[in-house]
C-alpha cells in the first residue's frame, strides 16, 4: 500500500520539523550558490538566517518561469556542471525553453518519489507498465521509467505515438498499467474501438494520467472506455517532473510529497495565500533538490488546498484536482473561462465525444466564444431534429455554467485533430 511508510505516514509535527530543517538548507543553498536568488533576497533585505519557522516562507520572493528563461540555460543551477548528470527542458511554445538539471542525488530522489507515486496510484512490482509518455527532453517518459524500475515493475518504454502498435503491444505483452496524458488515453480507447479490440481482451487495470488538467467526467469516460481505474498524477519539470503529487485510491485530491515539496495556494493577483477550499495558483518550494532548488515557484496551475485527513493513512497535504492553468484561463467579456469547465458540461450532457475546441474571436468590440464539438456516432446518423435539439441543450447548459453567450457547432465524429501528447483545446484568434 505504501512504498515508504516512514515518510508517507509521518506524524504531522515530525514532518513540519523535517520541512523546516530542509527549507533552511535549501534557502542557504540557493542564496550562496545562485546569484539570481542572492540578488532577489538582498533586494528585499532577506538572508537565510531570517527563516526561523515555516511561516517565514512567506517572506521569500517568488520565482517564475520568466526567471528561468532570463537565466537560460544554466544560470539557475546551484552546483557546478561537473555534478549535473541529467538535463531536461520544457517545450516552450514562445521564447526560450526552460532548462532543468539534476545531480545524481536528484535523480535518486526523483526515482524514489515516482516509486511512491506509482504505488499510491495502485501499481505493484508485479505490474507491466506501458509508459506512453514521451521520452526525451520532456520529463514525463524518463520520470515514470526510473520510478517503475525502482519499484521493480516491468516497464515498456514505448513513448508516445504509433497508436496501433501501442494497442498491439498492450494486448500481446499483457500490459496492466498505462501511463500517458489523459487525452492520449482517450485517443487510444477510440483507436482500439476502431480496431475492434475490446477492453475485455486486455489485461489493463489501471491508468496513471497527467501533464494536462482533466475533469472528473473525463476520468469516468476513460475508466468506462478502457475498463480501468484512472488516477491523476501531477508534476512539472521546473520542480522535478512527474512525482510531485498523485491521487491515492480514494481519488479525493492529490497527495503532495511534503518531505520534498512545500506547497502554498495564492491569489495570482494579490499574491497572498488563500484559505483552504478556495481556488488559487499553486506555489511550490523544493526542499531537497541540489542542482535546481526552486523557491516559491509560481506554477500557474489552479487548484485549492483540501482540509482533513485521508483514509489512506498518508499525512501529506492534499490539493484538489486542477481546474486549469492561469495561462489557459480565458478572459471573455471580463469573465474567467477554463476549457475544463466546457469539457465537464460536454461530458455530462452526453451525445457528444470528448473532443472539442474553443474558438475565441472578436467581432467589433465584442468577444465571441464558439465551442466546436464532435457528435457521437450514433447521434450523427440521426435526424437533423435530434442534432438541433442537442445543440440547443448544449448552448443552454454552457451559457448557464460559463455566464456568457456561446455558439455551439456540432461537427462530424473524428474531425477534430487528435493529440499524442498534450491536447490543443483553444484557438484564440484575438491574439493573432
Ligand atoms: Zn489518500
Amino acid at each position: 500500500m505504501y512504498w515508504n511508510e516512514r515518510y508517507e505516514c509521518m506524524p504531522e509535527e515530525e514532518l513540519r520539523e523535517l520541512q523546516l530543517e530542509r527549507l533552511q538548507a535549501t534557502v542557504k543553498r540557493a542564496f550562496f550558490n545562485v546569484p539570481f536568488y542572492r540578488k532577489a533576497f538582498q533586494a528585499i533585505g532577506i538572508e537565510p538566517g531570517d527563516i526561523k519557522s515555516l511561516d517565514d516562507l512567506q517572506k521569500l520572493p517568488f520565482t517564475t518561469k520568466q526567471d528561468l528563461r532570463d537565466n537560460y540555460p544554466f544560470g539557475m543551477f546551484a552546483v557546478p556542471m561537473s555534478e549535473v548528470v541529467r538535463i531536461h527542458s520544457s517545450s516552450g511554445t514562445t521564447g526560450k525553453p526552460t532548462v532543468v538539471g539534476y545531480t545524481r542525488h536528484d535523480i535518486d530522489v526523483w526515482a524514489e518519489l515516482m516509486a511512491r507515486a506509482l504505488v499510491c496510484g495502485g501499481t505493484t512490482r508485479h505490474d507491466i507498465i506501458q509508459n506512453a509518455y514521451g521520452y526525451g527532453l520532456f520529463t514525463g517518459g524518463l520520470g515514470i521509467h526510473y520510478g517503475a524500475e525502482r519499484l521493480g515493475a516491468s516497464v515498456i518504454p514505448i513513448s508516445g505515438g504509433n497508436t496501433k502498435r501501442q494497442i498491439m503491444i498492450m494486448k500481446d505483452y499483457g500490459s496492466t498499467v498505462l501511463t500517458c496524458t489523459p487525452s492520449y488515453a482517450l485517443h487510444l480507447a477510440e483507436v482500439m474501438a476502431e480496431m475492434g479490440v475490446s477492453p475485455g481482451e486486455l489485461k489493463l487495470r489501471c491508468g496513471i494520467f497527467g501533464a494536462e488538467p482533466w475533469s472528473e467526467n473525463m476520468r469516468q469516460e476513460i475508466e468506462k472506455r478502457l475498463g480501468i481505474s484512472a488516477v491523476d498524477i501531477y508534476g512539472l519539470s521546473e520542480v522535478i517532473g512527474p512525482g510531485v503529487g498523485i491521487e491515492c485510491q480514494e481519488k479525493n485530491g492529490l497527495h503532495v510529497f511534503g518531505d520534498h515539496f512545500l506547497v502554498e495556494v495564492i491569489d495570482p493577483v494579490t499574491e497572498k495565500s488563500v484559505p483552504p477550499g478556495q481556488l488559487g495558483e499553486l506555489v511550490i518550494t523544493s526542499l531537497t533538490k541540489e542542482a535546481l532548488p526552486v523557491i516559491r515557484y509560481r506554477t500557474r496551475d489552479i487548484t485549492s488546498l483540501l482540509l482533513g485527513t485521508c483514509s489512506c493513512g498518508r499525512t501529506y497535504v492534499r490539493v484538489a484536482r486542477f481546474t486549469g492553468r492561469t495561462d489557459d484561463m480565458l478572459i471573455i467579456r471580463g469573465v474567467n473561462v477554463f476549457p475544463s469547465q466546457v469539457e465537464s458540461v460536454l461530458l455530462e450532457m452526453g451525445g457528444t465525444e470528448p473532443h472539442y475546441l474553443l474558438i475565441v474571436d472578436r467581432q467589433g468590440a465584442l468577444d465571441t466564444l464558439e465551442v466546436k464539438v464532435e457528435v457521437s456516432d450514433s447521434l450523427f446518423s440521426d435526424k437533423v431534429r435530434g442534432l438541433e435539439e442537442l445543440e440547443k441543450r448544449l448552448v443552454n447548459e454552457l451559457e448557464s455554467t460559463l455566464g456568457i453567450s456561446v455558439k455551439v457547432t456540432l461537427v462530424e465524429p473524428k474531425t477534430i485533430e487528435r493529440s499524442e501528447g498534450k491536447a490543443v483545446r483553444v484557438i484564440d484568434k484575438r491574439k493573432i
